[in-house]
């Protein structure tokens, strides 16, 4: 049987790197997307020396000529892709502003990677998944995304109030479900992961779950079986004093 192809974005480091091995590890060939070609051929070569086949990509998700070029390569060399996974985020460089005092740049820059970068490469991406038979989309999410959470009342687990970020994981949540909408009646699904709050370099590592553990949540919706959901936003492990 021919491997799985898996193309995993931002997958040089941190849970896109994670989700990498264990796909890898369940015998797909992970195609490691990076902006950067040093730190996409070391993490590629370091995924390679634990058995696992994985070959780098270059994809910048804000460039347009990189996210063609990829699409291009993929299509020629495998024909065909069975997991996107959309890992690929940024927090604002400016640091995490109150809604009052963010500006529409720092929106924009969040937007850019966060929220366009994924329907970018979705689209290019979409008419290889199409030829899978059993294509599974993963949208990198969080539950600062999510509006039950970050309107319950009782402010327990995201005390800090923000715009750019949490705003751009909503707006992927919506489009994770436009999307599954739009592929309702083929076997693609298309689902929102929260990998919980993990110690990245996104927030100089304070997050309580391991990297491990939040591409655990990815990697479920990425293996899903066919009678598995489409359209949903799961994940988020164990939040202190409040289960999700
Ligand atoms: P990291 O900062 O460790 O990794 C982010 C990855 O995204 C890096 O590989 C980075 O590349 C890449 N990236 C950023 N911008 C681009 C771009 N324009 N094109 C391609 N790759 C890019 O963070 P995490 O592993 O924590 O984050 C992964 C995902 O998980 C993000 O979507 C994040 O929002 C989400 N998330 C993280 C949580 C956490 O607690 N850590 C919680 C909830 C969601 P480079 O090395 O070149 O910067």
């Amino acid at each position: 049987m021919t491997a799985q192809i898996a193309l995993i974005t931002g997958a040089n480091k941190g849970i896109g790197f994670e989700t990498a091995r264990l796909l890898g590890r369940e015998g797909m060939t992970v195609l490691v997307g990076a902006r950067s070609a040093g730190l996409g051929e070391e993490a590629a070569a370091a995924l390679g020396g634990e058995g696992v086949d994985a070959r780098f990509v270059h994809l910048d998700v804000t460039d347009p000529a990189t996210i063609e070029a990829a699409s291009k390569r993929i299509e020629s060399e495998h024909g065909h892709l069975d997991v996107l996974v959309n890992n690929a985020g940024i927090a604002p460089a400016a640091g995490w502003a109150a809604p009052s005092a963010t500006s529409v740049e720092a929106m924009r820059e969040v937007y850019e990677t966060n929220v366009f970068g994924v329907v970018a490469v979705t689209n290019a991406m979409l008419p290889l998944v199409r030829r899978s038979s059993a294509g599974r989309i993963v949208n990198v999410s969080s539950g600062l995304g999510s509006l039950a959470v970050m309107s319950d009342p009782s402010g327990e687990s995201f005390p800090m109030n923000s715009l750019a970020y949490p705003s751009s994981k909503t707006a992927v949540n919506a489009l994770t479900v436009a999307y599954a909408k739009d592929l309702a009646g083929t076997p693609i699904k298309v689902n929102a992961a929260d990998p919980g709050y993990c110690a990245t370099d996104m927030n100089g590592h304070a997050g309580f779950r391991t990297p491990v553990q939040g591409a655990t949540e990815v990697f479920l919706l990425a293996t899903l079986d066919d009678d598995g959901p489409t359209g949903a936003f799961r994940g988020g492990g164990e939040r202190p004093g409040r289960p999700l």
